[in-house]
């Protein structure tokens, strides 16, 4: 074999690499799009692609755009063949139609050992188009279970910090690389209504097949995960979801099994107790099996204690079990068990090794892993939940130096996640001073944040009191997620309790809320006070916000020409300072508009094709898609149909696709009109009648328009279509405005019979 192909099989057996890989197959990105996606660091993710690179798995090329060179990757090959020959190894890497890679997210628990549960088993495996829920106290062996039918699915451990939104991105990404994307797509474009998210997650998991194994569901405290089990409760048809908890969650009867698990039965109990202790005489077993009555967990407990004073234990087994044991541990070993049991969650053996300290890391954890006091899973480490709530009944330990010290861990990661639990840790120690430099981190590194994990990111926020930095973050929460008058209340209560960048960030996005409040005076003032903050601190960034805020005041104000001197400007900054491609797919787009709406639709088009470069370049899908939206409509407005309906085409395939129906619906009437501009009536009718289901569907107000084409079309043909122009007048009622557009874009290429009175 030779180096490069030893090589090869080792960057394949990473799965971050095999993540990149099966990302790369849906079309090109650049590293930081990437970073975004996987949740890691772009200087991570662009270490890997050169690596990937030079073993001619992925293809780097640069990209000129406007003055600068970018380099974008995409896949190269399909297939990778490993030959087994006598004496060598062969690797081949191949271009094929279709292959799949096999990714697993989160490691599915081992189960090398495994004994009895031959009923569950069978129900398990035949559980296709059903949520199987397996409840029972801890240590019965739900995990284990599941683990043991399920070892390919994707599995997601609740630990009680995050929400709904963290499944789903998770679960994008697996879907994704199995081929299905439009979830994937969907969170990528900001995506968040709900119904439309468990409608995507239906259609990929049946789609793909796919078991979806979420254990722990007792720790989950986001209800949205709860309502999204029993929505598919039902009415999934070929994936599977399997659920381990606790308590019985309350997911109704129609398409949910339950299992209620208990202890081992005599004889699956006697092998795993010969297991852990190879000659146990039978009457010594029956004393253990009388008291542990099969539950797993207890038994091996119990082997591994001296087991002499049993009769006294029956009060509480476990504790009085675990109490023995601990005793009879080393210093060692109980500092480790003691450090580990302050944590909530799994640690990978790199902090813990960061974090205790010792040479001894690896042998000290194993002895604890053998003792059962320990369980792995992957490379992480941790302590069962049961022993965990003794140890902290049992002893106090310091705990605030090590989450100090693990937040400092999690930061050097680089990704928004491990940035999410540092915060958290921080907090759980104390350390207020410290949000300070957290929130300076978010701002310049993890942009995206507020908006991709609002609800994980304001439930972190509001254990911090009243600390004015992490109030103005729940503002700028609140302003992501469409909550304006609470952003603006919260904004204005810290603005002077904060200062330079912070008071900035602040400043400049009460100028967005007052302007979406429509209250052109304070946005004035505060787009001043944004002006002067730019000027003194003369940070980019600070001077990025200014002009978008600018650009959005003078548009607003319909001072176009203003509004585009901004724009323009926004554009240089964005360029310089080389901030995320997709500011600059955006400020293109809007350029664009302002143009379109300066009547200069030629110079529109020219910008949105700058923008729609970028934007493929980048693999920015979502911005791609909304320019072809906005390309239909200018050429619409120019008279060019036929390149209005293409570049509609592509818009409408998508955003249906994604189930992002706002914009849909926005593409359907411009491609509707469009048919109706080319005399064909029979499309424009295909189009009408899909804009009418969609508005009875989501009451989204701009949809009811398809009445009005579908009139216009009947008319087309030579029919009566008034009937159908009033329905849609009716639905109009609220909307007086919205209908006076529409008839105006209509008029443009259909005149109504003057007896039918529109006005
Ligand atoms: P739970 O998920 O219900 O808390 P686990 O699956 O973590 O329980 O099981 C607790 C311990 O018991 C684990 O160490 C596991 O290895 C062991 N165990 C549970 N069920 C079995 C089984 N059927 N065969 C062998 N070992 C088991």
């Amino acid at each position: 074999m030779c180096v490069n192909t030893l090589a090869l099989l080792k960057a394949l057996s990473n799965e971050t690499n095999l993540q990149i890989l099966s990302l790369l197959r849906s079309g090109s990105f650049h590293p930081r799009e990437l970073a975004r996606l996987l949740q890691r660091s772009e200087s991570d993710v662009s270490r890997r692609l050169k690596k990937l690179e030079k073993l001619g798995l992925v293809e780097g090329r640069w990209i000129r755009l406007g003055d600068r060179n970018v380099r974008i990757y995409s896949l190269k090959v399909n297939e990778v063949k490993v030959n087994f020959l006598p004496g060598e190894v062969q690797v081949g890497i191949k271009e094929a139609e279709s292959y799949r890679l096999p990714i697993t997210f989160e490691d599915v628990p081992k189960t090398s050992f495994f004994v009895g549960r031959h009923d569950e088993v069978e129900i398990l495996k035949n559980a296709k188009g059903k949520v199987v829920v397996v409840y029972g106290i801890a240590g019965i062996g739900k995990t284990s279970l599941l683990a043991r039918v399920f070892p390919e699915a994707f599995w997601y451990s609740m630990n009680g910090s995050e929400s709904f939104e963290y499944f789903a991105w998770q679960l994008s990404l697996y879907l994704n690389s199995l081929g299905y994307r439009a979830l994937m797509e969907y969170l990528r474009g900001g995506g968040k209504e709900e119904k439309e998210l468990f409608e995507l997650i239906l259609e990929g998991i049946d789609e793909t097949e796919s078991v979806i194994v979420i254990d722990d569901l007792h720790k989950c405290q986001d209800e949205t995960l709860m309502r999204m089990l029993s929505y598919l409760a039902g009415r999934l048809k070929k994936g599977t979801i399997a659920v381990a908890s606790r308590v019985k969650p309350l997911l109704g009867i129609e398409g949910v099994i339950y299992i209620n698990l208990s202890g081992l039965e005599p004889g699956e109990a006697y092998e795993l107790a010969k297991k852990i202790k190879k000659r146990i005489p039978v009457d010594k077993f029956a004393k253990i099996y009388r008291i542990t009555r099969g539950h797993p967990l207890a038994l091996i407990l119990l082997l591994e204690s001296s087991g002499e004073s049993l009769e006294e234990a029956k009060e509480n087994i476990f504790e009085f079990l675990f109490t023995e044991i601990y005793r009879s541990l080393t210093e060692e070993e109980k500092r480790m068990l003691l450090m580990l049991s302050i944590f909530e969650e799994p640690l990978e053996y790199e902090a813990i090794k960061t974090l205790y300290g010792g040479r001894k890391t690896f042998f000290i954890l194993h002895s604890l892993l053998r003792k059962g006091l320990v369980e792995r899973r992957g490379s992480q480490y941790f302590i069962h939940d049961m022993l965990r709530g003794f140890l902290r009944e049992k002893e106090t330990f310091e705990s605030r130096t090590y989450y100090l010290e693990y937040a400092e861990y999690l930061i050097q990661k680089n990704t928004p996640r491990d940035f999410l639990k540092a915060f958290e840790y921080i907090l759980k120690a104390g350390a207020t001073e410290k949000i300070r430099e957290l929130v300076e981190l978010r701002i310049r590194r993890f942009k995206h944040l507020p908006g991709d994990f609002p609800k994980t990111y304001r439930r972190i926020l509001s254990q911090a009191g009243d600390n004015p930095y992490a109030r103005g973050e729940l503002g700028i929460i609140y302003f992501n997620t469409g909550f304006f008058q609470k952003a603006r209340d919260i904004l204005l209560e810290v603005e002077d309790k904060i200062e330079g960048l912070f008071k900035a960030e602040v400043v400049s996005t009460l100028a967005d809320v007052f302007l979406v409040l429509e209250n052109l005076e304070m946005a004035e003032r505060y787009l001043q006070k944004t002006k002067e903050l730019a000027e003194e601190l003369q940070d980019p960034e600070v001077w990025l916000w200014y002009y978008m805020e600018k650009t959005k005041y003078e548009y607003y104000r319909r001072n176009l020409e203003e509004a585009l001197k901004s724009a323009f400007k926004e554009l240089e900054v964005a360029r310089e300072h080389g901030r995320s491609p997709e500011d600059e797919g955006l400020v293109l787009l809007h350029i664009g508009d302002i143009y379109l709406d300066l009547e200069q639709p030629e110079e529109g088009i020219k910008y949105y094709e700058e923008g729609l470069r970028v934007a493929k370049a980048y693999g920015l899908t979502f911005i791609e898609h909304v320019t072809y939206m906005e390309l239909s409509k200018t050429h619409y407005i120019l008279g060019n149909y036929r390149k209005a309906v293409s570049y509609g085409n592509r818009a409408v395939e998508y955003f249906l696709r994604i189930k992002n129906y706002r914009r849909a619906v926005d593409a359907l009437a411009y491609r509707c009109v469009s048919w109706i501009g080319l005399g064909e009536a029979e499309r424009a009718e295909e189009d009408a009648r899909e804009l009418i289901r969609i508005a009875h569907s989501t009451g989204y107000p701009l949809a009811w328009a398809g009445y009005i084409f579908m009139g216009a079309a009947k008319f087309l043909k030579g029919e009566d279509g008034s009937s159908y122009v009033e329905k849609g007048r009716k639905h109009f009622q609220d909307y007086p405005w919205l209908f006076e557009a529409v008839i105006q874009e209509l008029e443009r290429v259909f005149e109504f019979p003057k007896e039918l009175k529109l006005k």
